[in-house]
């Protein structure tokens, strides 16, 4: 297959130079309203061409690989005094597999359990384009599984950050269970 950056024949979706290029490049850290700390490993601009693949039949392999060179390499560095969930922002699967699913499966180490279907939205209205005017008045109103019971701590996922909206919800709704989100994960951020 060709690389999907610079098509450059590879043996992965992303080739050797364009992922250490990518890999390179800054880290992004947002602060929400409410005080929760976004840590995003590309701006949106870098990663569109790999935002766009997810769709399709290769999207799955080339998420895979870039999560385990990002969300894999953070959690074996993350050490903390006890068990933290990783909780993707609806982890639905659409196209046959779940983008943030993938996200969270890399993430998990040995004080990382990710938790599949922990949080599910029981409004799917779309967000894409939509003003936050528009997010603030169709909230996602998220259901949390009796799964997070026996943790205090989760680390928050989802693939993009736009207005932030979605990540301050999902705390909310995790603090009304009683459990702390430490900080949230994601790959790009909308806003660089
Ligand atoms: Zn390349």
């Amino acid at each position: 297959m060709r690389c999907i950056l610079c098509e450059r024949l590879s043996f992965k979706g992303i080739c050797g130079k364009c992922l250490k290029r990518l890999l390179d490049e800054p880290k992004h850290t947002r602060i929400l309203e409410g005080g929760l700390k976004v840590y995003s490993f590309f701006g949106y601009s870098a990663i569109t061409p790999i935002l766009h693949v997810k769709h399709n039949f290769w999207g799955h392999r080339i998420l895979k690989q870039i999560a385990s060179h990002t969300f894999g390499e953070f959690g074996k560095k993350f050490e903390f005094g006890e068990k933290v969930a990783a909780v993707a922002i609806d982890d639905k699967p659409h196209d046959g597999y779940s983008h943030t699913a993938v996200l969270s499966h890399a993430l998990g180490s040995a004080s990382i359990v990710p938790i599949y279907g922990a949080l599910r939205a029981k409004n799917s209205v779309k967000y894409s384009g939509q003003s936050y005017e528009f997010r603030r008045k169709n909230p996602r109103r998220f259901k949390v599984s009796p799964k997070l019971k026996k943790f205090k701590y989760a680390i928050l996922i989802d693939d993009v950050v736009t207005s932030g909206f979605t990540l301050k919800e999902a705390k909310d709704a995790l603090a009304k269970e009683g459990l702390e989100t430490l900080f949230a994960l994601v790959l790009a951020d909308a806003k660089e």
